[in-house]
């Protein structure tokens, strides 16, 4: 096979926010001190190399580029500050935007200050298009879809979701594609039997299960330092909140859809606390705003060497996140508050707008490693030599 070197890819990944790989002369230490590599002695280092010698291909087919947790241990070891941690957020934000074919990822990373007007633009798009619909504010109770229609925010966000399916399924099949050539997974790999059936299946629980939602290796791996930091400020505590909360505001939303649907409750209906539905978005709401305001404060802190340096990017999708997450408390205590507060009806708008903005963008920001990592972290799992009968391929 012939690797062609794209000369350009080094200058690429440094306007992705990566700092002075030339300085790398690979002693190796990242490789020491990084809780990932136990059983590749070459990684990070890799990386940089390929970074440093143009393999574009190789960089994106990786699947050990998602396995990083920025945790930055290494870049703390690193003696010529040539910040490997850094590097790997940067190749991730560089593989997003080579992923995506439109285009908005790239414009959205490498033009900061067009991506925020864009999206400010986009929830007021959002915004004044409900808003043109919209009906009276009644002031005996706060009527939320008298206000705005139902049937108008419901139509727009399927519209908004098919929108991102699409965009998404085509950045994880570029993804899938690239990482499965070089590993030699192919369709038969994964479904061709019950024994690859199950090998998947192992993967997947692995990849979805173990490391997303329950964040494993995060929690012991890379923490196994930082024993004496309090349990609700550790990093990959504060990673599993913000995910926890915010997948449990998009099932609460979907179920509160449902029960219209099937006729149990129309949404918006107030019900007590304990209500299933409400209570599960509740505490959702609670994880999301503590996991992005306690993310916003280290990040303004500078609090270790993971946020030591912020890319805009890193902002755009704590501040939409943690707008979202406010303005559903804002929406809940306006609905359960005595009398009705005119400024409900405009928490509520704003609230709808921006929620839609952040799925809608979803694939071309940050936001979209939630999606691109487990995928990659299948691959991983399905060449673990504890999987039995694993999938092995080539590797570059
Ligand atoms: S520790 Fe620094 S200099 Fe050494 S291999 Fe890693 S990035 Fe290169
Ligand atoms: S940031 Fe942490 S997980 Fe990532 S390569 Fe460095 S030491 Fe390993």
């Amino acid at each position: 096979m012939t690797t062609t070197a794209d000369l350009g890819l080094y200058g690429e990944i440094q306007k992705f926010g990566a700092t002075d790989m030339t300085a790398c002369f690979s002693c190796g230490n990242c490789t020491a001190i990084c809780p990932l590599s136990e059983n590749d002695a070459t990684f990070p280092r890799r990386m940089i190399r390929y970074a440093q010698v143009g393999m574009k291909d190789a960089l994106l087919s990786s699947k050990e580029l998602w396995s990083c947790y920025h945790c930055g241990e290494c870049s703390e070891s690193c003696p010529t500050d040539a910040d490997p941690g850094e590097l790997m957020a940067a190749a991730r934000r560089y593989a997003i935007a080579s992923y995506d074919r439109t285009g908005i990822a790239r414009n959205m990373y490498l033009r900061p200050m067009l991506g925020t007007v864009f999206a400010i633009l986009l929830a007021a798009f959002f915004a004044l298009f409900m808003y043109t619909a919209h009906g009276p504010q009644s002031s005996e109770s706060l009527a939320i879809f008298t206000f705005i229609p139902e049937e108008l925010i419901h139509n727009t966000g399927i519209v908004v979701m098919v929108l991102v399916v699409i965009a998404g399924l085509a950045g994880v099949a570029n993804m899938a594609r690239r990482i499965g050539r070089r590993e030699g997974v192919g369709w038969r790999t994964v479904f061709g039997g019950r024994a690859a059936l199950a090998r998947s299946g192992r993967a997947l629980w692995s990849s979805l299960g173990r490391e997303s939602l329950g964040q494993m290796r995060y929690r012991v791996e890379c923490e196994s330092e930082r024993e004496s930091v309090a349990w609700y400020r550790r990093r990959w505590f504060i990673h599993a909140v913000t995910l926890w909360g915010f997948l449990g505001l998009l099932l609460a939303t979907g179920l509160d859809y449902g029960l219209a649907l099937v006729g149990i409750k129309a949404t918006g209906t107030p019900v007590p606390i304990w209500y299933p539905v409400r209570l599960l978005g509740t505490v959702a709401g609670i994880m999301l705003v503590y996991g992005t305001t306690m993310m916003i404060i280290n990040r303004v802190r500078a609090a270790d060497r993971s946020v030591a340096r912020s890319a805009p990017a890193d902002w755009t999708l704590l501040v939409l996140l943690w707008i979202t997450g406010v303005t559903g408390f804002g929406l809940e205590l306006a609905l359960y508050l005595p009398g009705v507060p005119a400024w409900g009806y405009w928490v509520f708008l704003f609230h709808v707008a921006v929620a839609m903005e952040l799925v809608l963008l979803a694939p071309f920001m940050k936001l979209a490693h939630a999606v691109y990592r487990p995928v990659a972290l299948f691959f991983v799992a399905l060449a673990d030599p504890s999987n039995p009968a694993r999938a092995t391929g080539p590797q570059g």
